[in-house]
């Protein structure tokens, strides 16, 4: 048939706003629409600190993606991409292929491990459902062994790789944790270490400053042992070295030292900087008219000629302008140029705590808690409405 084949990689901030808001605009038999994912549930990342630690349900992280698309407009399929082929617009997936009239990539980062050696092998990573569980069952694991061995050390040292802020996200929810792991596994909480290294001389580079320095102390105050300045050089199967030559025994490392751009991309053949494409002005892959990129796989530049750091809030917003530009393609009529919006920056340092920039105004503590709660909140409005909010909401 003639009707444009429309395919979406990756149903995650970018790639379910893109779905929704196609099958709100596409008249009925305009284009056909197929979205592709690993899981048959789209999981909220920015929420994956939480149950990374335990301090938080993985059902709280994750919703049925059939519950956010309406399947007569569009086709769900899940499975995993294996490769992108250019040159005769097919989609290789695990078992079986799609070809499509535009595509829309939208698979998410991946963790950068800069080549450290071990890191990729000895060190787990803040990324998925699956990834998080992982975390959060070894942490526990490690406190069970702790009493059934002969106390070694090194089962209650928590290193943390990276003080960007996933690590610092992270490491709140951990330190939180901890004290109710100690009483249920009877471990005096005093022998407990958590340690974030950071390799920038503060934690949150390029953050306000005294933000940077309150949610260190707060974090300081919950028992974390920063150590700023000082990079990992290696990761080993019971601990990381680090480039001061000092050696850290830990049986947990969980690094948050960045992410780069799925390796699919790059393996595809498009130009990229770190696994990232730099995308024209309408958010397509340059060279390729019908082939648009979203979300963490995109570069988009500032009037100062600096990225932007890859977001939640820039996956969506691009989400809903490459759908409106699909449409204006399809039906011939001029596009509209990206332009990022910044509603903020918000951050949780756990329980009640928070540091928050939102245009020129600066918060701290229990007011830049609740404003993360309702930046949560937004997003579970906005792709599932209220039930959405009810269901999967976070209000105390
Ligand atoms: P993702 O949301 O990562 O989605 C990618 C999707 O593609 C996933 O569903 C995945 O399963 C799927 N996929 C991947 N590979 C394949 C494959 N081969 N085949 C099929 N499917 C595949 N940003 C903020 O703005 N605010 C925050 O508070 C915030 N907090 C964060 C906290 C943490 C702990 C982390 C890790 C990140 C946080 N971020 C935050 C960053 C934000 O999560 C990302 O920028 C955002 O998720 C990027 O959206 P995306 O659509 O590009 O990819
Ligand atoms: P990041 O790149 O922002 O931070 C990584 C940190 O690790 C940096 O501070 C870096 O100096 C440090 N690092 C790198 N190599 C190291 C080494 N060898 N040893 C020690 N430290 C090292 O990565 P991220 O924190 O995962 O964030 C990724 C993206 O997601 C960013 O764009 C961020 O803004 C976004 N994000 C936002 C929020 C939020 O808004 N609340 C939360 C999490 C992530």
């Amino acid at each position: 048939s003639s009707i444009p084949k429309i395919v979406i990689l990756g149903a995650g901030y970018g790639g379910i706003l893109t779905a929704q808001r196609l099958q709100k605009e596409l008249n009925y038999n305009e284009a056909d629409v197929t979205l592709v994912n690993r899981h048959d549930y789209h999981y909220i990342t920015t929420h994956l600190h939480m149950p990374a630690a335990g301090t938080d349900s993985i059902e709280n992280t994750r919703v049925s993606i059939s519950k956010l698309i309406d399947e007569f407009k569009i086709d769900l399929v899940k499975s995993s991409v294996q490769e992108i082929r250019l040159h005769d617009k097919k989609v290789i997936l695990e078992d079986g292929t799609l070809s499509y009239d535009y595509l829309v990539i939208g698979l998410g980062g991946e963790p950068e491990t800069f080549g450290i050696p071990g890191l990729a092998e000895h060190a787990m990573t803040i990324r998925s459902i699956n990834s998080v569980r992982l975390i959060r069952e070894h942490i526990e694991y490690q406190f069970a062994l702790y009493k059934n061995e002969r106390r070694p050390q090194e089962r209650i040292n928590f290193v943390v790789g990276g003080a960007g802020f996933s690590g610092i996200e992270f490491v709140a929810e951990l330190a939180d944790r901890i004290p109710r792991l100690c009483k249920e596994y009877d471990v005096d909480p005093t022998l407990v270490n958590i340690y974030n290294v950071e390799a920038a001389p503060a934690a949150l580079p390029g953050f306000a400053p005294e933000l940077v320095e309150y949610a260190m102390n707060v974090l300081e105050k919950k028992g974390v042992t920063f150590k700023m300045g000082i990079a990992i050089k290696e990761c080993l199967p019971g601990g990381v070295v680090l480039n001061n030559g000092e050696e850290i025994r830990a049986a947990t490392v969980v690094w948050t030292g960045g992410i780069r751009g799925n390796r699919l991309v790059e393996a595809a053949g498009f130009e990229t900087m770190r696994g990232r494409v730099k995308v024209d002005e309408y958010l397509r892959a340059p060279g390729y008219e019908n082939i648009y990129i979203i979300g963490d796989n995109s570069l988009i530049f500032n009037e100062e000629g600096r990225p932007y750091p890859p977001t939640a809030q820039m996956a969506m917003q691009q989400g809903v302008c490459c759908a409106q530009n699909i449409v204006a393609a399809i039906r011939d009529k001029s596009m509209r140029k990206f332009e990022f919006s910044n509603k903020g920056t918000v951050a949780s340092l756990g329980r009640g705590e928070g540091i928050a920039v939102v245009g020129d105004k600066k918060y701290q503590g229990w007011k830049a808690a609740q404003l993360k709660k309702l930046v949560d909140l937004r997003y579970l409005f906005i792709i599932g409405g209220i039930p959405l909010v009810l269901k999967k909401g976070r209000f105390l």
